[in-house]
């Protein structure tokens, strides 16, 4: 069974996240750094937990123009056709106008039904389900970390692109797979 992540691999929130932070910090988008998932504002005094609130405000308020990567939906839809299984989330999101959000916000793009696993910490998760053996994942870290999960696909974001990932990790642009890889 398939596991997907929401921000960074179907959802894509950072548009509106850096013009919220910009308008936070007072600062341009080019002056933030975005090679890194714990993205960073140089020069500019702003907490870590100051940028995660202003990722979760931006999840709510903007949960009507956030748009899903190019064939996210598409995939998610095939997937769900060919296996016949429901499609599952696993997301860090957390709260209860973040959980109504993402709700509004799946079921505005995708037609089909799904679970969403919410606040996991993703690699306790994965060990304690091993039914979900492919998992589609933009964190780096979190990636390489699944190391016993048999199918681990890093989608290319700017956040992780340039870094090598462990062997078990497979590297995607979108999630246009081959179909064998939908029997898992
Ligand atoms: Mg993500």
């Amino acid at each position: 069974m398939h596991i997907f992540d929401i921000d960074g691999v179907v959802a894509d929130l950072q548009p509106f996240f850096i013009k919220d932070l910009c308008q936070h910090v007072g600062c341009t988008p080019a002056e933030i750094d975005i090679t890194t998932h714990n993205i960073k504002v140089p020069g500019y005094n702003i907490s870590d937990d100051t940028i995660f609130d202003i990722a979760v405000n931006t999840t709510v308020k903007y949960v009507d123009e956030i748009k899903p990567y190019k064939h996210a939906i598409e995939y998610l839809i095939e997937y769900q056709q060919y296996t016949g299984d429901t499609i599952h989330f696993l997301t860090a999101r957390k709260g209860a106008s973040v959980e109504k959000a993402t709700h509004t916000w799946l079921n505005t793009h995708l037609k089909a039904d799904f679970i969403v696993h919410f606040n996991a910490d993703k690699v306790q998760f994965m060990r304690s389900n091993p039914q979900f053996n492919v998992v589609f994942e933009d964190r780096f870290t979190t990636a390489n970390e699944l190391d016993f999960v048999p199918w681990v696909y890093l989608l290319n974001r700017p956040w992780n692109i340039g870094r090598i990932a462990k062997n078990h990790v497979t590297r995607i642009d979108s999630m246009y797979l081959p179909n064998h890889i939908t029997c898992g």
